[in-house]
């Protein structure tokens, strides 16, 4: 008798979308692609359940397809919780675009792209994300109404990465204040990891409060720049070993995964990027046994979501303040519901908003 084993790989040919290990009940997966632009994008709807799937578009010269297909996957879930923790009426959306921003990103893809988000009608709306900027989304506009992150002067709340680092910066301070008993970061070490449009904010924020910030990013003229302008030292060692009391992880995702978790010295870890926990499960257990605060990353970074929806909903600059402060209370309160539940901060995090969503589906039904 013969016995067919399966390969990894064929189980990914086998089960290529629901059967991936990062699809978690999403609606709606959209595959998109123009051959005069080169546009090769998916698009990832999780749930609509509380509103319109909200949430960036990514620009990123992936290895594979399927790396593509799994970062979309958990993107678009990781805004679903986002928006609900933040008692945004949002669902979960991403897209991402596969190809260098530096050198493939066009007018004419991006418009094609936006024609794609046209087509969904508004179940999905765009915003930026990384390896994009407010002008990429202006371009967007051009063909959809459905896209946020534009410019102030086309109407839009412009540049949603200052607001984000500031929510980073206060979901920061919660944890400081929880693990050390104050949130004043004055000479506490801060390590951040990856200085583009939120990681650079954050610094700014950080050396006004006095803090002792260490900066790390693959790009050598760009920790020039921001070391020289905010006179603060560039971390030339490996980040997980590095013996500071917060690491910020700002740069891409996963990066508390089975070869760093145990090597972090870091007492907290507070940052912007999304899907820090590479398994959410084992590594947000394994902080928790290490007694790490860890911020959850969709709860600390929702200031960016919180700018774009005052497009949506047409409040201003002062609310959209208020709304990104309160993450320093939110945070809080999570890290104690967590300790007195014994379960991870993610986990206290994800049952709040799953709740959310629970409550308003059953209100649609009745
Ligand atoms: P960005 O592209 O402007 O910056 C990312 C930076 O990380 C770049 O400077 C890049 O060189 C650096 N980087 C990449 N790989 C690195 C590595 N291995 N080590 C060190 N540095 C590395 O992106 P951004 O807008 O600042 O976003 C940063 C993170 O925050 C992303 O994960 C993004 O999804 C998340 N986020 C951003 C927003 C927002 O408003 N921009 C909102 C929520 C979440």
């Amino acid at each position: 008798m013969q016995v067919d084993v399966l390969t990894a790989n064929d189980l990914k040919k086998s089960a290529p979308v629901f059967g991936q290990f990062s699809f978690d009940n999403h609606e709606q997966v959209v595959f998109c692609n123009d051959k005069d632009t080169g546009l090769k994008a998916i698009i990832g709807i999780h749930n609509s359940v509380l509103g319109p799937a909200l949430g960036g578009t990514r620009m990123w010269n992936y290895n594979s397809e399927w790396d593509a297909l799994n970062d979309v996957l958990r993107l678009s879930r990781g805004m679903t919780f986002k928006s609900a923790i933040t008692g945004l009426n949002l669902g979960g959306g991403k897209a991402v675009i596969i190809g260098d921003a530096k050198t493939q990103k066009t007018p004419a893809l991006m418009r094609k792209f936006g024609e794609f988000v046209h087509s969904l009608s508004g179940k999905y709306i765009t915003a930026e994300d990384v390896g994009m900027d407010t002008e990429d989304m202006d371009t967007v506009r051009e063909v959809t109404p459905y896209v946020t992150g534009i410019s102030e002067s086309k109407g839009g709340a412009g540049n949603p990465s200052p607001i984000t680092a500031y929510g980073v910066f206060m979901g920061m301070k919660a944890a400081a204040k929880y693990k050390y008993g104050s949130d004043d970061l004055e000479g506490r070490k801060v390590l951040v990891q990856g200085i583009g449009h939120v990681g650079e904010a954050l610094v700014e924020h950080l050396t006004n409060e006095g803090a002792d910030v260490y900066i790390s990013d693959i790009n050598i003229a760009k920790l020039q720049e921001v070391s020289e302008q905010y006179s603060v030292k560039i971390y030339t060692g490996d980040v997980y070993d590095a013996d500071v009391d917060i690491y910020a992880p700002c740069a891409l995702g996963a990066t508390i995964n089975d070869a760093t978790v145990n090597r972090i010295k870091a007492t907290i870890i507070a940052g912007a990027a999304n899907n820090q926990l590479a398994d959410e499960n084992t590594h947000g257990l394994i902080l928790q046994q290490k007694g790490i605060v860890y911020a959850p990353d969709f709860l600390i970074n929702a200031g960016g979501i919180i700018n774009v929806y005052a497009e949506l909903e047409g409040y201003g600059k002062q609310e959209i303040m208020r709304k990104t402060e309160n993450i320093y209370n939110t945070t809080l309160e999570i890290l104690k519901t967590a300790e007195a539940q014994s379960i991870t901060t993610h986990v206290a995090a994800l049952k709040i908003a799953q709740q959310r969503i629970d409550n308003r589906k059953m209100e649609n039904l009745n």
